[in-house]
């Protein structure tokens, strides 16, 4: 899939919009991202992930994870792809941890699946996690890398889509000074924070 593509897909389903939004940190910021836009549309989902697995097609993967909630689908469809396992970590007590029953062997190929990251700071938990089962991490795939591709994880990092956050101080907002509307935005569902 191209760029273009992706984006068409993500602008289409309403994941990704324009406008003015007041975010979670106060922040403004021109656009937001909302995940499950795009995920609730199953052939969407299946095309990205699709592109998301062809990514890795060069390596051996047994079994996909990311954390809940927002990457148990992509795990699943990418896995799919990948004829692999997929499954996912949560918190529990604040920590990070496999539980129903999942599990990795030692020396299992894995692949760590994310719907978005800004810092990093849960996929980092599961590479944290997986290391600790002595499994082989195989890389990081995201729908979108919001750190505009400056992250370093210590692993391969494949992003459909990797932008920089543009976000603004309200006093310094150049929408504000528009006039622009605001929207208030920034549930935990959006991409951007
Ligand atoms: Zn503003």
């Amino acid at each position: 899939m191209t760029h273009q593509e992706i984006m068409a897909i993500l602008e289409e389903t309403g994941a990704y919009l324009k406008g003015h939004f007041r975010l979670t940190s106060g922040r403004h910021s021109d656009r937001y991202f909302e995940k499950f836009k795009v995920l609730q549309h199953p052939k969407y989902a299946e095309r990205l992930c699709a592109e998301l697995a062809r990514r890795f097609s060069d390596v051996e993967v047994d079994v996909v994870i990311g954390p809940a909630v927002g990457a148990i689908i992509i795990a699943y469809e990418v896995a799919r792809h990948l004829q692999a396992r997929a499954i996912f970590a949560e918190r529990e007590d604040g920590k990070m941890r496999l539980r129903r029953g999942f599990e990795i062997e030692p020396g299992e190929r894995v692949l760590i699946v994310e719907d978005v990251i800004t810092t990093g700071g849960s996929v980092r938990e599961v590479i944290e996690l997986v290391e600790g089962t002595e499994g082989s991490i195989q890389g990081v795939g995201l729908l979108m890398d919001r750190s505009g591709g400056t992250i370093n994880l210590g692993y391969r990092l494949e992003a459909l889509v990797a932008s920089e956050i543009v976000s603004y101080m309200p006093d310094d907002c150049p929408l504000c000074e528009e006039g622009v509307p605001i929207t208030q935005r920034g549930s935990r569902n959006l991409w951007v924070v």
